[in-house]
């Protein structure tokens, strides 16, 4: 609770960005404590413990908290990467956006087959994003044993969209 009210007086809410009627939080004063990047580690860290054997963190915010996530748990850590940034081999997913589609990619061979897969963002708003994150890891044979972000949006319903994929679905906060 501590936590949340610290989290909730660091973030900054951008009203009408990037575009008219969107609330944009704004994550990056949280780097200006380090104190606070500790606590929101440990939190993320401690609901993951036990449950997952590898983190895949989503570009590009998703890296800010996902490998020191993952180097608390002390397990890898996977890039999710826009389309065209990683060397091949890779694996890719296409996805749709409000206009037009998008695609994502991790690195072939670095997702193991049965592992159990932790997905990390910083928000989680429609979840279209991270639908996609969770279909490109099934299709190489691993499991997502749960989903994790600093905040949630409600009111865009994005836990509805992960549920088929039967994990656990963590945020510190939610607006
Ligand atoms: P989704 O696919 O609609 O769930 O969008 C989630 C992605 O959009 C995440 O990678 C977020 O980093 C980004 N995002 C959406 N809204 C915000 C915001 O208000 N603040 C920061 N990032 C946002």
């Amino acid at each position: 609770a501590d936590l949340i009210k610290k989290l909730e007086n660091t973030i900054e809410n951008i009203p009408d960005f990037p575009i008219p009627g969107i609330q944009f939080k704004d994550i990056s004063p949280i780097f200006l404590d380090p104190k606070l990047y500790e606590e929101v580690i440990a939190d993320l860290a401690a609901a993951s413990k036990g449950k997952v054997d590898a983190v895949c963190g989503i570009e590009s915010r998703g890296y800010l908290f996902g490998i020191a996530i993952a180097v608390a748990l002390e397990v890898p850590f996977i890039l999710i990467r826009k389309k065209g940034k990683l060397p091949p081999p890779i694996i890719s997913e296409k996805y749709d956006l409000e206009y037009g589609s998008a695609e994502i990619e991790t690195r072939e061979g670095q997702i193991k087959k049965g592992q159990r897969i932790l997905i990390h963002d910083d928000l989680l708003a429609t979840g279209g994003t991270t639908e996609a994150a969770a279909k490109l890891i099934e299709k190489q044979g691993a499991t997502v044993a749960q989903f994790s972000f600093l905040i949630g949006l409600k009111s865009l319903n994005g836990d509805e969209k992960l549920k088929k994929f039967g994990a656990e679905v963590y945020h510190i906060l939610e607006y």
